[in-house]
């Protein structure tokens, strides 16, 4: 490619709207332009990169057994109604009508079109296990979409999704899928993890997801600190343990009741009273589960102070109301005669479910129920008591990990890729069976697999910058090679050397950039370099002269000299291609 026939966007000034470094250098670098709010276009420059990620991704895919296919990113709406998700989704589900007066809704996700394909395509067991992907555009009306492309509106993302006759077989699949996931993110050259997760509003019961590891990533990531251990969770899902054989502390102060005026949060009453929000409950009130919609009792959950509630954990409690609701206030002046506020477990008459470190506090201070005070040194059994100990929080750094080896850390990741097994949900509801080998109709077990494309270049981002600039992988470079000529349009020399290695390498394979623009060099060594181009090869009269170019890598300190004659050999060796 000639430079001057390809759009370079770049730019000087750091767009004062973009949070992370990713979304700026993307912006900088002229890989994309905002559109609309969570709507971008992605620049011949930026959407070379995605060409690569798809590459790889078709590559392993193939080699994994799923097939290529292309879904429409409009879908009835009667279908999304058979799957229940109509109602489920929420507004991050675009929904429009046609001319008809019909629903419609953008796609953002495949469950529904590909259950209704193979419901139509397959009545056998022996046509499966089928796994077919598609790499397509996706929309989800995101409440804040932000950081570019990183979590934007409209996005590229390639989902697969696996049918089988029985769980046996979707575990295979599930399996050949995660080390196909494991190759790809390896083979972009990412700083990876594969962690535990919850499956979220697509249900289901296995459900892993690949994150990047980076400081600006939305999702928290808690491993075990144990060079002996893998084990890594993501925060919503990992498991607060206590330690073995330890055991709640005897009372040991008598109960208080203390006036704590207008110290309304947990914070401003342990600073009132000189302690340690660790020695303090907390108690939130939330509506119960219960088959009486009229009537949803009401549920204490108590936690310790410094510690904050896991709402997925809370609602898969089976006293708890789905989706957690907090209780309206005046149900608890009503029915508790307290305010939220003052809230505490003495004399509490609903159930009161303590998370596993609440319940082993001794002398701990907590609401007295009665506007202005607290009660101090209370203790269970002695002055209150709970219904039932579940594990209601998030991790913390410092807990001892679930695995049993070792402690809780925490790390920011980008999630990237996610990997489910959907079990029957889709196909129970949609009425897609196969008939089995007794000839009896079986509802298909799926999984499905994700990956956000577009994510994927932005995530990649973050791991890869320095002050001039990005620092592409090879594989995930818009070019592999910057070929930039000094005095192109003037000597002779320059021109024809440039022109036989441009050719050359090109001839190759090799995806250069020769930099023929009439500006100046400094300009285009700084485009170069923002971009984040691996390679760079410079040609001057001066090197020329003595038979040589400079070349140099994106990521080393230095130039190098390298002889003219042998550079093709040079390049091909640096990039791994021989
Ligand atoms: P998130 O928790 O980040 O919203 P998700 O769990 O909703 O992700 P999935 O439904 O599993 O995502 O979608 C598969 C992949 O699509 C994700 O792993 C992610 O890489 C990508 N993705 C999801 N939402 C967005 C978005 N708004 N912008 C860009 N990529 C996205
Ligand atoms: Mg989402």
């Amino acid at each position: 490619m000639r430079a001057s026939q390809f759009l370079i966007a770049t730019q000087k000034e750091t767009p004062a709207d973009a949070e992370v470094i990713s979304h700026q250098l993307m912006l900088r670098a002229g890989l994309i332009r905002r559109l609309a709010s969570g709507l971008y276009t992605w620049l011949p420059m930026g959407l070379r990169s995605i060409r690569k990620v798809e590459t790889i991704v078709r590559k392993e895919l193939e080699a994994a057994g799923a097939q290529e296919l292309l879904m429409p990113a409009v879908q009835p709406g009667e279908l999304w109604q058979e799957s229940g998700r109509w109602h489920q989704y929420g507004p991050e589900l675009l929904r429009l009508k046609d001319r008809h007066q019909r629903d419609f809704c953008i796609g953002p996700t495949h469950e529904e079109v590909i259950t209704d394909m193979m419901r139509k395509e397959v009545r056998s067991y022996k046509s499966l296990p089928m796994n077919f992907y598609q790499i397509q555009t996706k929309f989800r009306d995101e409440v804040r979409p932000r950081f570019g492309v990183m979590r934007s509106r409209e996005f590229i993302m390639k989902d697969a999704y696996s049918f089988h006759l029985d769980q046996e077989s979707l575990q295979h699949t599930y399996n050949k899928m995660h080390q196909a996931y494991t190759n790809i993110f390896t083979r972009l050259g990412l700083n990876f993890r594969a962690v535990r997760a919850d499956s979220g509003s697509i249900g289901g019961d296995a459900s892993q997801e690949f994150h990047v590891l980076a400081q600006s990533g939305e999702d928290d990531i808690a491993f075990s600190n144990s060079g002996q251990s893998s084990f890594a969770a993501n925060l919503e899902t990992a498991e607060a343990v206590l330690l073995p054989n330890v055991l709640r502390a005897a009372p040991g102060k008598s109960l208080e009741k203390v006036h704590t005026p207008d110290q309304k949060t947990i914070d401003s009453v342990c600073e009132f009273l000189g302690q340690a929000s660790s020695q303090s409950l907390k108690t939130l009130v939330v509506l119960g589960a219960t088959d009486d919609a009229e009537h949803q009792p009401l549920v204490a959950l108590v936690l310790r102070g410094d510690h904050s509630m896991n709402e997925i954990k809370a609602e898969k409690h089976a006293l708890i109301s789905t989706p957690l609701t907090m209780a309206p206030e005046q149900r608890i002046i009503d029915e508790l005669g307290t305010t939220s506020g003052s809230i505490g477990p003495v004399g509490l008459t609903i159930s009161i479910i303590a998370d596993r470190a609440a319940s082993l506090m001794s002398d701990f201070t907590a609401g007295a129920n009665q506007t202005g005070y607290h009660h101090t040194n209370l203790n269970w059994q002695r002055d209150c008591n709970y219904t039932q100990v579940a594990d209601l929080r998030d991790v913390v750094e410092g807990d001892p990990s679930p695995c049993g080896m070792g402690e809780i850390e925490i790390k920011r990741g980008i999630e990237v890729g996610h990997v489910f097994q959907l079990g029957d949900k889709y196909s129970r509801a949609m009425n897609a069976t196969v008939l089995n080998e007794n000839g009896k109709p079986s509802f298909m077990q799926m999984g499905c697999y994700g990956i956000g494309i577009t994510r994927v270049v932005a995530a990649c981002i973050e791991q890869n910058f320095d002050d001039k600039g990005i620092m592409w992988p090879l594989a995930l470079a818009p070019f592999e090679v910057a070929l930039i000529p000094l005095n192109y349009e003037k000597s002779e020399a320059v021109r024809e050397a440039t022109d036989k290695l441009y050719g050359a390498l090109k001839a190759t394979g090799i995806d250069v950039i020769m930099d023929d623009r009439p500006m100046r060099a400094g300009v285009k060594f700084a485009d170069a370099e923002l971009i984040g181009l691996p390679h760079r090869v410079v040609i001057g009269d001066r090197g020329l002269e003595s038979g040589t170019l400079e070349y140099r890598d994106r990521r080393a300190a230095a130039n190098e000299d390298i002889p003219l004659e042998g550079a093709l050999d040079f390049i091909k060796l640096k990039l791994g291609r021989f």
